[in-house]
């Protein structure tokens, strides 16, 4: 693809990418047509596992680790990293959604990481994510979106809240609860005939109740509210059509509200994108190009190229998916000891320990370009531009890992294909975000370095980033798979035998 490409390449996809899962699905798409192979974290790699082809997989469908093996590799070599995350702060929809106030039908929802939510006040939502289905009795996940704008959340008249330019301040549980609608008669009707049919008493979120139970038959008892109880009948209809099966078949799901308002490339001279989630699919996007790029280039490699996207960043990436599980440091052990010709391989910890030795991590999240009018916040040398190229993020106090060697290899791999870089800190009276980075490079034991594209309104539901970045990115990561084997043994920090 012409590198002038990549921006309108990423507005696609960060319109098809509204929640992780489905970004998981756009990446999987990418690397699909592209001559990678799906693997099962089930299945046994030793004899599946080949030197010059390329891999992935997912896990929970909402993290994906996608590699290719060097043509040259051996047991013990290197691995060149790039992680990132498929998350943004965002509203879920609860368990328990079904919600009405002043004859308004509204969803309940919940607070999904440190957005600034003031900002999701007067948009459109649609729904997006996965939806656990019922298909001749296999339990299936369907991935959906829908782009209708269903929900909002509107803010107060200034006629009733005179201060509000002053000071808008807003309780997330009260006052962040979507409307979806106008409650009538025949709507009404339907829900009280659901309630009445449940015989629920509305404190109980059991199915059925203690004195009840004994007497029910299998198809009657439920151990929680079906999905209508719990949920806006309409709501439940809509999302039944969109997976395309029946109400009945819908035994759980997790949707979050999306902004219909698409994702656009805008400013005068076409030099800013305009979208939510940018932080941080940009790093998705640019590193599932860039891997793509750097398969098809590996009859010297010795080396593994892997890519990690993880779920679950945006809120500490503690779970069985976010980076700080084994999902990574099991990916590299199981690969660290593999062979490549098809015989059984073991894992052996010499080789698991070699490797980690060998490798780098270089953590992809979103960068803060100066602001023009909150310049003040910003360290007065340490201000990125956008569309200046990626910036190296350095703290002092490991909130991010970089260090100098780091900076050396990525400056090396800059320069190879000419893309500019900036350096950012943050001021010392200021508070500083923290990535994956510290997170993966102390599970592994290995070196790392925190880069990202700048941007502004960082956790908006609309944010602003540079078009000339996302192709710098591409170049930088592609430079980093394709030169990282080379330029490794020539940074000396440890002693090399
Ligand atoms: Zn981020």
């Amino acid at each position: 693809m012409a590198l002038k490409s990549y921006a309108n390449e990423f507005v696609s996809f960060l319109n098809a990418s509204t929640s992780p899962y489905l970004a998981v699905e756009s990446i999987k798409k990418l690397l699909l047509s592209s001559n990678f192979t799906e693997i099962s974290e089930r299945s046994n790699w030793s004899t599946k596992v080949k030197k010059g082809q390329s891999y992935f997989v997912t896990r929970n469908g909402s993290s994906i680790i996608a590699f290719t093996v060097g043509a040259n590799w051996k047991p013990g070599n290197s691995f060149s990293i790039v992680g990132c995350h498929t998350d943004s702060p965002t509203l879920r929809i609860k368990p328990i959604s079904s919600n009405s106030s002043n004859g308004y039908i509204q969803v309940g929802v919940e607070c999904y990481g440190g957005g600034i939510f003031h900002t999701f006040f007067d948009r459109s939502y649609g729904i997006s994510g996965r939806v656990m289905i019922n298909s001749n009795d296999k339990l299936i996940p369907k991935i959906i979106q829908i782009n209708k704008p269903i929900l909002n959340i509107p803010t107060l008249a200034i006629h009733l809240d005179r201060a509000v330019n002053q000071k808008f301040e807003f309780n997330k549980e009260t006052h962040l609860l979507p409307i979806a609608g106008l409650e009538n008669k025949a709507e009404t009707l339907d829900q009280t005939k659901n309630s009445n049919n449940s015989k629920q008493d509305e404190t109980s979120q059991g199915g059925c109740s203690d004195h009840e139970q004994g007497k029910l038959s299998d198809e009657e008892f439920h151990s929680l509210q079906t999905m209508v109880q719990r949920h806006n009948k309409l709501l439940i209809d809509l999302i039944a059509k969109e997976c395309g099966c029946e109400v009945s078949a819908i035994e759980d799901f997790e949707l979050i509200l999306h902004d219909t308002n698409p994702s656009t490339i805008g400013g005068i001279n076409d030099e800013f994108i305009f979208s939510g989630r940018l932080d941080n699919l940009t790093s998705c996007f640019c590193g599932s190009q860039a891997l793509v790029r750097a398969s098809k280039n590996i009859e010297n490699e010795s080396g593994i190229r892997l890519l990690a996207c993880f779920d679950h960043e945006e809120i500490g990436s503690q779970s069985a998916q976010g980076a700080d599980s084994n999902f990574i440091p099991a990916v590299v052990d199981r690969l660290s000891s593999i062979l490549g010709t098809g015989e059984e391989s073991i894992i052996n910890k010499n080789h698991l320990y070699q490797s980690a030795a060998k490798s780098f991590f270089l953590s992809s999240d979103m960068a803060h370009g100066v602001h023009p009018n909150y310049a003040l916040n910003y360290e007065s040398k340490h201000k990125p531009g956008l569309n200046k190229g990626p910036v190296i993020k350095i703290n002092a106090n490991q909130r991010y890992a970089t260090n100098s060697p780091g900076i050396l290899l990525v400056k090396k791999c800059a320069e190879l294909v000419k893309v500019p870089l900036q350096l950012f800190v943050v001021r010392n009276d200021s508070p500083c975000g923290s990535t994956i980075g510290p997170i993966v490079c102390s599970k592994l034991g290995i070196r790392c370095l925190d880069i990202g594209n700048p941007q502004l309104s960082m956790h908006s539901i609309r944010e602003t980033c540079g078009t000339d970045d996302v192709a710098s990115l591409v170049l930088l990561f592609e430079s980093f798979w394709e030169n990282f084997s080379r330029l490794e043994p020539t940074i000396l920090v440890d002693a090399v035998e």
